[in-house]
């Protein structure tokens, strides 16, 4: 027989057999569907019923590239996306043919000034300078990748004027001074792995005049690569700072506070997504992570959802100063604030005990990057534009602003949304998920899974390979350059010398009938109850 031939059969056979085993395996699955009691689609359309289920998992992939408009999609829509990016990559943000804004919709406006303040008249530091790399884009072809490359750049830091610092617990011995107004939100090492960790922190110590908040998850080695201000913080499972019997250990906190970096210490008393207690599964608990956090490897570990002798604020007072005291630096508070009434109760105990902590972070419920319960993200806490006015406006109302930084976190990836941010009254703002798309993030949601297909929220060395930490750093220190030049760019429009000036009156908000609100008559209805509260989560 001819070699042709004997192909012809072999291939006729190979063909045969795998149609038997797909009509075997068919048959199985027919039967296994048929019978199994789970899901009433399966029983009545057996094997058919797949599809629904292989359809509805991809489908997040196809909405997100595919179905979605750039404006639409959860948490960061493809334009948002895009605009961080395209800071982070090329350290610019111009945009072509106009906003995709929707103006009919309902939100806040910086309102301009009819002079705006010139480069020249706008006050900033003007030496300080950052050279690191960016992309140039060469072509961007349809149907090829697009060409690029990377290029040495110099550019201003685009830090505060000296005089203009924002000093952090001014009555500390160790104040922290500021003179950028962004910094890195709360992003434990174990929720994030340590190449993601190791570039942020490279990125922010090369853009100067930021910092780094550690997370409840403790101090690591990784924080402290680029040397950039840390503020370390302190959860109720006291990580990193607890004895072998999860006390709290003074001796730690000492060792902690020795270090130049540690430029503050936080106390989470709440976190928009996860105002509850944490869990972390015996295998995450590595023999790393254990040693940071100060816990025992390959257990799994509980923490509270409040520090168990803190139940008032005396006694969180009294442990604030207890930290000032022994470490000589500011402590400050994170929370989530739930009404007007716990706003001024904070601020009215402050002034009556003279004492209380030195910067406030207010969380928006907007955040998260680890796991968290759905009816606790959606519903508990305010958005960050309710829960801001009511904590500068309660400082105010009692006179102790003076003494207390105000951090806001909650979405605010964009100069215009810290602009907006500050007018309402924050110092400083934080942000945690766009830097977390500088260094790869492109939204699988999977960041409570361990599973993080760019190795950005997972400690998996394998995923961890596709995250350079050496390209990486680069964008997330062009991010905060970008955003800084950004916010300077916005304040001179509203005719401010630096965006430290911004206040209630450089803001308005418009409601969808087209009716403008300034940022008083906003306070008034947020902090009287007015009953002609427009909607501001817009
Ligand atoms: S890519 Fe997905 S899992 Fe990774 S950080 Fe982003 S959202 Fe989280």
């Amino acid at each position: 027989m001819e070699v042709a031939n004997i192909l012809v059969i072999i291939s006729f056979i190979t063909v045969v057999i795998l149609m038997l085993i797909i009509i075997i395996f068919g048959i199985y699955m027919f039967f296994i569907d048929r019978h199994q009691k789970q899901h009433p689609v399966l029983r009545n359309y057996p094997v058919l019923g797949r599809m629904r289920y292989f359809l509805e998992k991809l489908g997040p992939e196809l909405r997100q590239y595919l179905f979605d408009h750039d404006n639409e999609a959860k948490p960061f829509s493809r334009r948002e996306y895009q605009h961080i990016v395209r800071k982070a990559k090329y350290k610019r943000d111009v945009i072509g043919f106009g906003s995709q804004r929707d103006f009919q919709e309902a939100g806040f406006y910086v309102s301009n000034s009819v002079f705006p303040k010139l480069t020249e008249e706008v006050k900033m530091d003007r030496k300080t300078k950052v050279r690191n790399k960016r992309y140039l884009l060469l072509k961007d072809p349809l149907f090829t990748q697009r060409e690029e490359r990377m290029e040495e750049h110099e550019s201003l830091a685009y830090l505060l004027d000296e005089k203009d610092t924002i000093i952090i617990g001014k009555y500390t011995k160790y104040p922290f001074k500021v003179r950028g107004q962004i910094g890195m939100s709360a992003m434990s090492y174990g929720s994030l792995g340590e190449r993601a960790i190791t570039a942020l922190s490279e990125g922010l110590g090369m853009a100067k005049g930021t910092w780094m908040n550690t997370g409840e998850g403790g101090l690591s080695d990784y924080h402290l690569m680029g040397n950039t201000d840390i503020i370390m913080q302190i959860g109720p499972g006291l990580f990193g700072v607890r004895d072998s019997e999860g006390n709290f250990s003074w001796d730690a906190l000492l060792e902690k506070s020795k270090i130049p970096q540690v430029r503050a210490f936080e106390l989470k008393l709440g976190q928009g997504a996860k105002t509850r207690g944490g869990h972390l599964d015996a295998e995450k608990v590595s023999e790393k992570i254990a040693s940071i956090r100060m816990i025992e490897p390959f257990k799994s570990v509980d923490s509270p959802n409040r520090f168990k002798d803190l139940a008032d604020f005396p006694s969180l007072f009294d442990f604030i100063e207890k930290i000032r005291n022994h470490t000589g630096k500011p402590v400050g508070i994170k929370m989530v604030i739930g009404n007007q009434r716990e706003a001024d109760e904070l601020a009215r105990q402050i002034k009556e005990l003279n004492k209380g902590p030195d910067f406030i972070t207010v969380d928006g419920g907007e955040g998260g990057t680890g796991a968290s319960y759905q009816e606790l993200a959606d519903s508990v806490g305010l958005p960050i534009h309710s829960a801001l006015p009511l904590v500068d406006h309660a400082l105010k109302k009692h006179a102790v602003r003076d003494r207390v930084k105000i951090i806001a976190s909650g979405k605010l990836f964009s100069p215009d949304r810290v602009a907006i941010a500050l007018a309402m009254g924050a110092d400083l703002v934080n942000i945690a998920r766009a830097f977390m798309i500088t260094v790869g993030c492109i939204q699988t949601l999977k960041c409570h899974s361990n599973v993080c297909p760019v190795g950005v929220a997972t400690t998996d060395p394998n995923l961890q390979k596709a995250l350079v930490i050496d390209e990486k750093k680069h964008r997330a220190a062009n991010y905060v350059i970008a955003m800084r030049k950004g916010l300077f760019r916005i304040a001179a429009a509203a005719g401010l010398e630096s965006p430290i000036y911004f206040n209630r009156n450089h803001i308005v908000y418009k409601d969808e009938t087209g009716h403008i609100w300034s940022l008083d008559e906003i306070y008034e209805s947020i902090v009287h109850g007015k009953k002609t509260l427009p909607n501001t989560n817009g």
